[in-house]
This record gives C-alpha cells, structure tokens and sequence, in this order.
C-alpha cells in the first residue's frame, strides 16, 4: 500500500486534479525497507545488480499531461460600434469614447490610444497621421525623434506643445487613434470610423488653422489622392477651417533637404493666421 498517502488523502488529491502514481502494490510489498542502498558516488564504480528500489509516489499535475495537445486558435474578439453621440460630446466624453472604443480592427493589437495633446482652444492645431510604436507606448502623439523635430519647428514660428496660452501652445492629434500593426498604411474603414472623433475634436478646438503634417494625414483630410509635392503651397480646408500641408517631421528626418520646404508651409500658416491668405 502507499505508505505515505491513504486512501482518504488520495481521493482528496483526485478531487484537486492531481494524479498520483504509485507504483504497483506487489513490487512495493516485495522491498523492505532495508533493502535501499546506500547512495553511490557519481565516480565509484557501479555494484553488481540489486534490486531496485521502489520508486518513491511522484504528483503529476493534470495540465502538464493535457498541455500536450495543442489549443485550437481562438478566434479574433468581435468589434462593437463606434459610441454613439459623439457629434456632441464634451472633451471628457469624448476622451472616455476613444479609450474605449472597439469600432475597428487596431483597438486589437493597440497597447494604448492616443487621443491628443494640447490647448483645448489652441490657434493651431497639428494633425498628424496613426500613433507609431512609441506613441502606442506612451500614449502621446509625436514622439521620438520626430516630436523633437516637430517641437523645434513650432518653436520657430513661436509655438510650443508646452503649457501656454491659445495663441502660443498648439493642440496635436493624429487621424487614426490607434496603432496600425507594423506601421502599415491605414485601411480606409479603419479611417472612417475613426473619422468622427477627428472631426469632433477639431468643432472643440476651433482652431483658426490645421496643419496637416505627412501624405497619409493630408490625403485623409482633404479627401484626396494627390501628392504632398501638389498640395503644398496653398490654402485648403477642413470643416470650415483653413488647412496647410507639409511633410511630416519622420519624414523630413529621412529626408532634411525637404526641411527648407516645410519651413515655407509654415510661413505660409503663420501668414494664413495673419488674415494674409485664405482658403482657394
Ligand atoms: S482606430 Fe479609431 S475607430 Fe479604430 S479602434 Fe481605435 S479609436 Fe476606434
């Protein structure tokens, strides 16, 4: 019999879902306990054969024996609807919306939403296009390098993310609030549900100018498949505000000779604030 488990305790491991293994009755019976041997140095040389020991009761726990098989893949969870309302939502509703919206396939392999930085009346507001890696961490917009290099340009033209007035401080968000995995393109669905809370931060905001910064966030805004190179240099709009494009600041780290372009587009917005140019 197992002398170190009764058979009271053995049921009661059965009901936890532990195998015990014990070996068979006979063979143990047949092993007084002064038949052990002593133990053996690694080194020494092996004895004649003797009989075995018996094997002392090992646990085996269920899932170690089950895991074997392999789980069948689960399937992806379900999208939910966009929140509804979100034309008329305040900035914390709205903030509550985004964080918590499955409306598209990047609400599955996002760590966090980005939803937006800055002055909630900020004079400039920068548009930029998906979260990347270090945004998805942060939950910040531009970040890295290229914020860097945004921050230095809007302290060029007197602007700053930093906390200031509406005149100084700038309001950022992207078109897309969640990660698209590897920085793939964005799917034109994933734009369109995404679409409203882009358009709702900017009716709160009412910034008297948007500047949309690299193709992808431009040509969402605008409606268009048009080049940069073709859009620059002009006054467009969104939902009634006056829209400049230029490059994106990952962009303009790839390629700086672009950079004295970009200085232009922001000439050309500080000049739109101004009342010196206007929509086409
Ligand atoms: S990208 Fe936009 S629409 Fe898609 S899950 Fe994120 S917040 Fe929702």
């Amino acid at each position: 019999m197992s002398a170190r488990w009764s058979e009271r305790q053995q049921a009661m491991l059965r009901e936890m879902g532990v195998t015990l293994w014990l070996p068979p009755a006979p063979a143990e019976a047949a092993l007084p306990e002064a038949a052990t041997p002593e133990p053996v140095p690694a080194e020494a040389p092996v004895p004649s054969p003797a009989p075995a020991p018996a094997p002392p009761p090992v646990l085996m726990s269920r899932p170690a024996v089950v895991s074997a098989a392999p789980n069948p893949p689960s399937a992806p969870r379900p999208l939910a609807a966009r929140p509804s309302g979100v034309a008329a939502m305040d900035w914390p509703a709205l903030r509550e919306a985004v964080a918590g919206c499955e409306a598209c396939g990047l609400c599955r392999s996002r760590r966090n939403t980005v939803f937006g930085v800055g002055h909630q009346q900020a004079q400039w507001m920068i548009i930029g296009e998906a979260p990347g890696e270090q945004e998805d961490r942060q939950g910040e917009p531009f970040v890295g390098k290229a914020g860097q290099l945004l921050d230095n340009m809007l302290r060029a033209v007197g602007l700053t993310r930093a906390e200031a007035g509406p005149e100084q401080q700038v309001y950022i968000a992207n078109v897309l609030k969640c990660r698209p995995p590897l920085n793939r393109n964005p799917e034109p669905q994933e734009v369109a549900q995404c679409e409203p809370f882009l358009k709702r931060q900017v009716e709160l905001v009412a910034p008297k100018l948007i500047l949309a910064m690299g193709r992808f966030a431009v040509q969402s805004i605008l409606q268009t498949g048009e080049p940069i190179g073709r859009l620059r240099g002009r006054v467009h709009a969104y939902h009634g505000v006056p829209v400049v494009v230029t490059y994106h600041p990952a962009y303009l780290l790839r390629n700086p000779a672009d950079k004295a372009r970009s200085w232009d587009d922001l000439c050309l917005a500080r000049e739109v604030l101004r009342g010196g140019a206007t929509p086409a």
